[in-house]
């Protein structure tokens, strides 16, 4: 099955019995008209009794159970060989010729459904929501159109089975039935003939076999095509809505018509794999590179076996196991060839995956679809790593390039983004190897068997992939639910619930901020709800929106605290009374707030043009926050941003500021908009309804956005952005203030940092001053030492040094603040060497705390010992001391306490 564009809700049974009643009335819904021109048979398979339609009057089983499965290994069955990216111009040319528009592809990261991450098939190119539902929207009718899509559901089978990819390029044929389009006869008529006129293949090889689809509340019968056991497409008809218990004809039926193109070149070319045709010169140039002897006819054969072995089990292993076996290839042989063309494969299909993904504006990371390919690099590495291959992945993404521009020429503007950020993923995978390895050798030692869980958890907390534990020789095999269940687990992330108010039998709000914008208004209440929700026929309000702050004001002289938009009907919240319903009331809405809001608002779209002109293409809007005086924007970008990277960006936004550009706001039909801006314009997400309003900063940025914006650029004034930090893996957030909120934190912070330049300047002289002091006083030691020996009483007073004597005991002290510890220790020592009965006490402040020096001299140390008397003054001072008898030290914070410590020590000697 190609289609799986909707959401399938219907069961495996569901589907068997819409297939079961489809098939007892085939000319109602399989018989078109080229089976009865061209005398095609219904047959029942002989082994499954599945019908199918041939022109091969020998067959008798389906195209999957016949004999000449796969035997176009070695042995096409066309006339031409077309490599990948001619195929597809033969195709294109082939629908084109025959009235087709020939759409370019969408971007593979789906930013127009929000229950989406990548892009998984051409028809969700023209899926559009509009509230619950999903509406198809054609830019041309018929179309066809190469959608690569993404989808890792199977990814162990890549570069194992020959034909599962990580991404593949849908051939989209899709067509509404009108004036324009065609239905089921003329599908099936093109789908033959581009088969045989075209590729040239025999018209007895084309065998259709009847299907059904169903998903998204509508189903329908469809046809899917085979050539020689291999599915080249599936056309489905999609035509009933409801189930088939009650079920009407759609309104609009849609011809989804899905083929892969790997298929299509796979078949021209018969090369034993799809990978070998279908990765340019790649897959040639690794395999030479790696030095592979491939023998073409054991490859043949080996995946041949492959190929029909998967019809009956879907355990790699076993099928493998099989396969080798029959080819008679033993473990040597299998480790010298297959494995590594395993390898190669591998690494061709995600590389091509990674290009398209990282230029469609996607980046590598541990959250959301990001997931899936920061996942599939990794193995890329991690398989050079096992095979010991050193290849420079930026040359081989250049080779993609070089190979697919003629068809996707988009990839060769983002082509220097894509090489960044694959060499930006390797090398953090090469930093993180270390920690890595610590954690296998861990698991080493604990020898216990891994379940998928196990491994799961040891992705998601330490990004080790399983591959990198089967290298290390953890694992033996990487379990076949593994990357299913990993990339199941990120699938539903995307989609946010929304709180529903019934507002049943409300009109919509006339919103009066997109015309004329009055800030004060007449308007009736229509409806008032829990006594604090209120309803008007029209309001100025700007409901909070697309990260846009709501608008306050007064209602009838209440105060609006909050607006909100419930589907088209806006609600304000009142605080502090509410009018009654029916009641003409007077409006006032806060300009100032609002003004200040939309300042911030069009900056937010400056900034995000700017970021991305300055990082690079990966930048998009993650999600945005706009306030009166303040707002945020957070961008896609894979590392925190430097300083230099800051500075550049607020330069950028700032000369557009200068520039004065008018803002132009025009709308557009959603697919108009989309046809002629791209997908950039869906910054702030998806637009769920038709038309969509498109605010245009000249070609610098346009987005599609529902907010309000200031007439040119300049009414901006000045941006500034504040902060940046990094807030999730992949995301930076940019904090910023615009106009006036700007000029006021610039006005603040230059006077802060005036401040902060004076009260440097203050200290720098005080501490100048306290060091002059300090010197003079070190300089003074021999002066007032005599002072002591020979008392001068007023000189010693003058310095603040105290002696007193008692019975031969003799205490000194000073506590003299220009005194530091230099002086206590010098001047202490000399004092009691001369004076063996002194005891010194110096105290002093120094980092906040008081601290004392005691010096005892040989006779006073016999009394008193200076470790106790230090240990003592500390005690009350709230710290600890002590030393020994002739000199101790200590101190602690109580500053108050200084004359009761001293106090203590005088009296310890004295007395
Ligand atoms: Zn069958
Ligand atoms: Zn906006």
């Amino acid at each position: 099955m190609l289609n799986i564009g909707q959401t399938e809700n219907f069961s495996k049974m569901d589907k068997s019995q819409i297939l079961a009643k489809f098939s007892s009335d085939p000319e109602r819904y399989y018989k078109v008209s080229l089976f009865e021109e061209k005398g095609f048979m219904r047959k029942s398979c002989t082994k499954c009794k599945r019908f199918f339609w041939t022109l091969d009057q020998t067959q008798s089983f389906c195209p999957e159970d016949a004999e000449n499965n796969y035997s176009f290994i070695g042995n096409p069955p066309t006339k031409k060989r077309f490599d990948y990216v001619q195929a597809w111009k033969e195709v294109e040319s082939f629908f084109v010729q025959n009235g087709h528009k020939s759409v370019s592809r969408y971007p593979v990261v789906c930013r127009w459904r929000d229950d989406l991450y990548f892009t998984i098939a051409s028809i969700v190119d023209f899926q559009r929501v509009m509230g619950s539902k999903v509406v198809f929207e054609f830019p041309a009718n018929p179309l066809v159109v190469p959608q690569i899509c993404l989808r890792f559901k199977d990814i162990e089978n890549v570069g194992v089975t020959g034909r599962h990819f990580s991404s593949f390029c849908m051939i989209g044929q899709h067509s509404v039935p009108n004036s324009q389009g065609y239905w089921k006869d003329k599908c099936i008529e093109l789908d033959f003939r581009l088969l045989t006129e075209k590729f040239g293949i025999d018209k007895k090889e084309v065998v259709f076999v009847e299907d059904v689809w169903a998903g998204g509340g509508s189903f329908g019968s469809s046809l899917e095509y085979f050539v020689r056991g291999l599915e080249l497409g599936n056309a489905v008809f999609t035509e009933f809505g409801g189930d088939l218990n009650s079920y009407s004809v759609l309104d609009q039926k849609i011809i989804d018509m899905g083929a892969g193109l790997e298929r299509f070149a796979w078949i021209t070319m018969g090369t034993p794999t799809a990978y070998d045709c279908c990765f340019g010169p790649i897959t040639k140039n690794l395999i030479e590179t790696v030095g592979i002897d491939v023998e073409p006819k054991l490859l043949q054969e080996y995946f041949t076996a492959i190929s029909k072995g998967l019809r009956e089990s879907t355990d790699l292993t076993q099928v493998r196991k099989s396969a080798t076996k029959q080819t008679k290839i033993d473990e040597a042989k299998y480790n010298k060839i297959i494995a590594p063309l395993e390898g190669i494969y591998l690494i061709a299909d995600h590389l091509r995956t990674l290009v398209f993904a990282i230029s469609d504006g996607a980046l590598p990371s541990n959250v959301g679809g990001g997931y899936n390919l920061r996942m599939i690099l990794r193995r890329v590495i991690a398989t050079m790593d096992r095979f010991g291959w050193n290849l420079d992945l930026k040359e081989l993404a250049d080779m993609h390039i070089d190979y697919l521009k003629s068809t996707y020429h988009e990839l060769d503007e983002t082509r220097n983004d894509v090489k960044t950020i694959i060499g930006i993923e390797r090398e953090r995978y090469g930093e993180s190897k270390t920690r890595m390895k610590g954690i296998a050798n861990t698991l080493k030692t604990q020898n216990k068997m891994l379940t998928v869980d196990d491994l799961i958890r040891l992705y998601e907390s330490g990004g080790i992939t399983p591959d990198f534990l089967k290298q290390e020789q953890i694992i033996s095999e990487i379990p076949s639910t593994f990357y299913e269940r990993l990339s199941s687990l990120h699938q539903s992330e995307k989609v946010e619930k929304k709180e529903i108010l019934n507002l049943d039998g409300i009109p919509d709000t006339i919103a009066l901020y997109y015309g004329e914008d009055p800030a004060e208004f007449e308007a009736k209440v229509l409806k008032v709800i829990n006594k604090k929700f209120v309803i008007l026929d029209k309001t100025s309000f700007y409901p909070r929106g697309g990260g846009q702050e709501p608008d306050y004001g007064k209602i009838a002289g209440f105060d609006v605290v909050d607006v909100n938009k419930h589907g088209n009907i806006i609600v304000h919240e009142l605080k502090g009374g509410i009018p009654k319903e029916g009641q003409a009331v007077s409006c006032v809405v806060d300009s100032k707030r609002r003004d200040g809001i939309t300042k911030h608002h069009t900056s937010t779209h400056i900034l995000n043009s700017s970021s991305r002109n300055v990082l690079g293409s990966w930048v998009w809007q993650h999600s945005a926050f706009k306030e009166e005086d303040h707002a945020r924007l957070d961008i896609t970008h894979h590392s925190a941003l430097t300083e230099e990277e800051v500075a550049k960006i607020e330069e950028l936004a700032n000369a557009k500021v200068k520039e004065n550009i008018t803002i132009i706001i025009q709308n557009f039909d959603r697919g108009t908009a989309e046809q002629k801006y791209g997908f950039r314009i869906y910054q702030g997400g998806i637009v769920p309804v038709k038309s969509v309003r498109i605010v245009s900063i000249k070609d610098f940025d346009v987005e599609a956005c529902g907010g309000t914006h200031v007439k040119s650029t300049k009414d901006v004034d000045l941006i500034k952005i504040t902060r940046t930090k990094r807030i999730q893996d992949g995301v930076v957030r940019l904090e910023f203030v615009a106009g006036k909120a700007a000029r006021e934190y610039i006005k603040k912070h230059a006077e802060e940092l005036q401040k902060q330049l004076h009260e440097k300047a203050v200290k720098e002289q005080r501490d100048k001053l306290r060091e002059q002091r300090k010197q003079e006083a070190r300089e003074k030691i021999p002066a007032l030492l005599r002072q002591v020996y020979e008392p001068d009483l007023i000189a010693l007073k003058d310095n603040k040094i105290y002696v007193f004597e008692v019975k031969s005991r003799k205490f000194v002290y000073t506590a003299n603040d220009h005194y530091d510890e230099y002086f206590h220790i010098n001047f202490g020592e000399e004092l009691v060497k001369h004076d063996p009965r002194i005891v010194y006490c110096g105290v002093f402040e120094e980092g906040g705390k008081v601290r004392t020096i005691i010096h005892a001299g040989e006779e006073a140390s016999k009394q008193n010992k200076a470790g106790d008397i230090a240990k003592a003054i500390s005690q009350i001072l709230g710290g600890y001391g002590g030393g020994n008898p002739r000199f101790a030290q200590g101190g602690g914070p109580n500053k108050s306490k200084k004359d009761e410590a001293i106090n203590k020590a005088k009296s310890m000697v004295l007395e």
